[in-house]
């Protein structure tokens, strides 16, 4: 049988959108770790964070971080090569995006094409920060520890397209995420997500990946799975950036909806893919 990968989006999915709590999906989340079925944070949340997240998580493998700019391996945990990146302490680590000094420095400059006002992590106060995402303390101190992807939040009209026209031109694109957009290099989590599974491939031959998520941020890593879900966002709608076949739709918010896409699957309940 085919070794199972999960992959997940980790704010408004996996955690909740507005405690960052994984509460609700934590029956599953137990039952794939004692299944020993990898489970793969894919999050636009920063290297610093997700070190720290995977320890509440009882997650000893790789993550995803910064929405594909960068992918952390424990390196041990492959015994294939993993080529082209550094090793830092304990981890393995892969860059794939351009360095934060730059991205801030784009963002400016297209604040001032489109004349809108783009506020960066890079010019706001941790108190602004923190009234934005209700982070505290030292989860605020490592997600504004930023290496590749800039969120940032818009004031004044301007649509989507022209945003990331202006992104386009600088060899950048935005991405929209749960509270901010993402100013970031040509990566996302589709391309980063392509690396690491062929890591698994490489390791156990065919695998068969499902993939969670719930925002349009998601959308490229829910194109490269097998099985694509999208859970509810906090008012019960989904993204409408994610088209209706791109991904299942599960009838649950946030960590519950990853609770029953989990369950739905291990039962043997998601059609071509039964157990
Ligand atoms: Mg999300």
């Amino acid at each position: 049988m085919s070794r199972i990968v999960v992959l997940t989006d980790m704010d408004g999915t996996l955690l909740d959108h507005d405690s960052y709590s994984f509460r609700r999906a934590l029956p599953a989340l137990d039952l794939l770790i004692r299944r020993n079925i990898p489970v793969v944070p894919v999050t636009s949340k920063t290297s610093a964070e997700m070190t720290r997240w995977m320890k509440h998580l009882y997650l000893k493998g790789p993550f995803i971080c910064e929405n594909g700019c960068g992918i952390v391996i424990p390196s041990d945990y492959f015994s294939v090569e993993v080529k082209g990146c550094r090793k830092e302490g304990d981890v393995l680590k892969l860059s794939l995006g351009s360095g934060i000094t730059q991205i801030r420095e784009a963002l400016g400059e297209i604040a001032l094409e489109l004349g809108v006002n783009l506020r960066g992590y890079g010019n706001m106060s941790s108190d602004e920060i923190s009234s934005v995402t209700g982070l505290k303390g030292e989860e605020l101190i490592s997600s504004i520890q930023r290496e590749h992807d800039e969120p940032f939040l818009m004031d004044g009209d301007c649509d989507f397209d022209t945003l990331r026209s202006a992104a386009g031109k600088r060899g950048l694109t935005v991405l929209r995420g749960d509270r901010f957009y993402h100013l970031v290099n040509h990566c996302d989590k589709g391309k980063a997500s392509t690396i690491l599974l062929d890591l698994y491939r490489q390791e156990y031959g065919k695998i068969r990946v499902i993939g969670l998520g719930d925002s349009h941020n998601d959308l490229d890593f829910l194109k490269v799975v097998d099985i694509p879900f999208v859970v509810q966002r906090p008012d019960g709608t989904y993204d409408p950036l994610i088209p209706e076949e791109a991904a299942q739709r599960i009838p649950g918010i946030g960590p519950n909806g990853w609770r029953i896409a989990i369950e739905r699957f291990l039962a043997g309940e998601v059609k071509g893919f039964e157990q």
